[in-house]
């Protein structure tokens, strides 16, 4: 394998019950398998279905592995109706989406939250996928550029090395995206601030994109190359479109 594999992750959201999740991830399993060595898809299913989807994806290998959409800051404790990063990594989890938009706009979770969770998912050994994004009004207000260095100097730790996603929350579940152009540009300006913000060339930290990727518009975002894969909602609860997306990968 690759050593940066494409990334196609999927984030079930809080959708998924006991057999549709089986039946999901056995074919994802099963398409995964004809993929090319250089992607690797990731299924983030909510955590009641993880165990269960552990063991659709049992002899995948590398090319499909088991992600989680959050978790706690801290090891165990009193913490009703938590997750730790620990609990993940015992339950086979190997990716961990941080800071989400969702999460931060339900939840209120902020940059200094997403650091500490992000400093629990490296210590418990798992990959952290940490979302950011502008809204809407912040990207016509002109602030894009001022909120993205935010959340990268807030969120990232000084060491970091998961995976970077870049969301706009307006393209999230929206149908819209931006065109292919903005999205260059955007990437180019996200390189620029992980290379300041982590001191270093920022070469092994992938940057996704999310937000309304589907089949039909996967092969032109996914030509970008410098582009380290995609970050996928809606379209990731149908087996033949995750793959349709993989494929294109
Ligand atoms: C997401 O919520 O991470 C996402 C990308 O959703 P969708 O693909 O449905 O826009």
């Amino acid at each position: 394998m690759n050593v940066t594999p494409k990334l196609v992750i999927g984030n079930w959201k809080m959708n998924g019950l006991r057999e549709a999740s089986l039946q999901l991830a056995t074919a994802v399993a099963e398409g995964a398998r004809s993929l090319p060595d250089d992607v690797r898809m990731v299924i983030c299913p909510p955590f009641t279905q993880l165990d269960r989807v552990a063991e659709a994806l049992e002899g995948a290998g590398a090319s499909l592995m088991l992600g989680a959409q959050d978790c706690h800051t801290a090891v165990s404790g009193a913490h009703t109706g938590d997750i730790s990063a620990e609990m993940l990594a015992d339950t086979g989890v190997r990716y961990v989406l941080l800071g989400h938009s969702e999460r931060r706009q339900a939840h209120g979770e902020n940059d200094a939250l997403i650091r500490q969770k992000v400093q629990a998912a490296e210590a418990a050994g798992l990959i952290p996928v940490v979302c950011i994004g502008e809204t809407m009004a912040e990207r016509q207000d002109g602030r894009a550029a001022t909120v993205l260095a935010s959340q990268i100097d807030g969120s990232l730790t000084d060491n970091f090395n998961g995976v970077l996603a870049y969301e706009p929350v307006w393209a999230i579940g929206s149908g819209v995206t931006p065109s292919r152009e903005e999205l260059e540009r955007t990437l180019l300006l996200l390189r620029g601030l992980l290379q300041s913000r982590l001191k270093m060339d920022d070469i092994r930290v992938p940057i996704l994109y999310g937000g309304s990727v589907t089949p039909a518009q996967a092969p032109t975002i996914l030509s970008i190359g410098v582009l380290g894969g995609v970050l996928v909602g809606s379209a990731s609860l149908e087996a033949r479109s995750f793959l349709r997306i993989a494929e294109a990968a």
